[in-house]
């Protein structure tokens, strides 16, 4: 799974969900692992049509930092599911 806040390449947009994403070769345009319960998006894990974004250094570091990481580890699934 690729994270946002370690992933170097392009950081686009989801058109359909504004919401972060990126372009793997095999896959295509994404969503990052963080993002898991996160958005609503009719296209996850995959994302709709992709904008390009013009960051700046500054907002895309902040974005990263602050972006909220809604995966489900392991530390919050206690016991096996009924
Ligand atoms: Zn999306």
């Amino acid at each position: 799974m690729v994270s946002i806040k370690t992933y170097t390449g392009p950081v686009t947009l989801c058109r359909s969900c504004g919401q972060p994403s990126f372009t793997d070769e095999v896959i295509g345009h994404q969503h990052f692992n963080e993002q898991w319960d996160g958005v609503f998006c009719p296209h996850f894990p995959l994302a709709g049509e992709r904008i390009d974004m013009d960051w700046d250094d500054m907002s895309l570091d902040q974005m990263r930092a602050e972006y909220p990481d809604t995966y489900p580890h392991q530390s919050f699934a206690a016991g096996p599911r009924a």
